[in-house]
């Protein structure tokens, strides 16, 4: 690991009053090797410069101890809807090793690739499946089985909680990253956020450490089971979104 990548990844945790011992630093280190190598034979990211990738990927993934404080003591279990390369949940995993994390994306070749990730780092309650939310929010396996579900750029609030909320236990929540601010976002999906068995608990707003870029986290909370009826039949989420 070069000495750079320690001290702006140690530098910007600090913001987040994250401290990581030097192994966890390493496993990091190694995958951003592995996102690079892999990058240049599939499209997994146009972030692959060291700084950027420390900022925009690993810090701005790990910004969610600014709405959840007990991952470092919790066992939860939380399911990354949308994963890609694997952002939010394996930054999350190297930090948080109690975590149970399943990471779930509809393209085989990011699975694959997310299961070499998981080989190469020896990481342990972590696995990596292919589908569609739309698909496996209706398998019994994965319905309403998770304490927290997360996901990053994957779509707009009203589709995103149709995906995600049929994840999450009754007393759960789900947590959108989103960039900037979201009143208006917000606004458009209460409704659908209501009829999916879902509170807006609260939203975080702040400045990603070591940027100007803004972050919004959202905590919605399960209060009440998920109608039979959602999640729709795939595609219709996002071709009509619940209003
Ligand atoms: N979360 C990652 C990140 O922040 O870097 C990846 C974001 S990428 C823009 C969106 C990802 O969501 C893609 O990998 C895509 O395959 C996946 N995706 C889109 N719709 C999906 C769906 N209905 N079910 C599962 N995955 C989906």
């Amino acid at each position: 690991m070069t000495d750079a990548f320690y001290e702006k990844f140690q530098k910007e945790l600090s913001l987040l009053s994250i401290d990581l011992e030097k192994s966890k630093l390493d496993k990091f280190y190694q995958y951003f090797e592995i996102l690079v190598e892999w990058n240049k034979v599939m499209n997994l990211t146009t972030i692959t410069e060291m700084d950027e990738v420390i900022s925009k990927h690993f810090v701005d993934s790990l910004s969610l101890v600014k709405v959840v404080n007990d991952m470092d003591t919790k066992g939860y279990s939380m399911i990354d809807v949308g994963t890609g390369a694997g952002f939010p949940g394996i930054p999350l995993k190297i930090a948080f090793p109690q975590l149970q994390i399943t990471l779930m994306d509809s393209l085989n070749k990011k699975v694959n690739f997310l299961n070499e990730v998981i080989e190469k780092l020896d990481l342990e309650g972590i696995c990596a499946i292919h589908g569609r939310a739309e698909d496996l929010g209706r398998d019994v396996k994965h319905r309403e089985q998770y304490d927290l579900c997360v996901s990053r750029a994957v779509a707009n609030l009203s589709t995103l909680s149709e995906y995600c909320m049929p994840f999450v236990k009754v007393g759960g929540s789900f947590i959108p990253y989103k960039a900037g601010k979201i009143e208006d976002e917000l606004a458009e999906a209460k409704h659908a956020v209501f009829l999916l068995g879902g509170k807006i608990e609260m939203t975080e707003l702040f400045l990603l450490p070591g940027t100007e870029a803004e972050r919004s986290l959202i905590k919605i909370n399960k209060t009440s089971g998920i109608p039979k009826k959602y999640p729709r039949k795939a595609g219709s989420p996002s071709k009509e979104p619940l209003k």
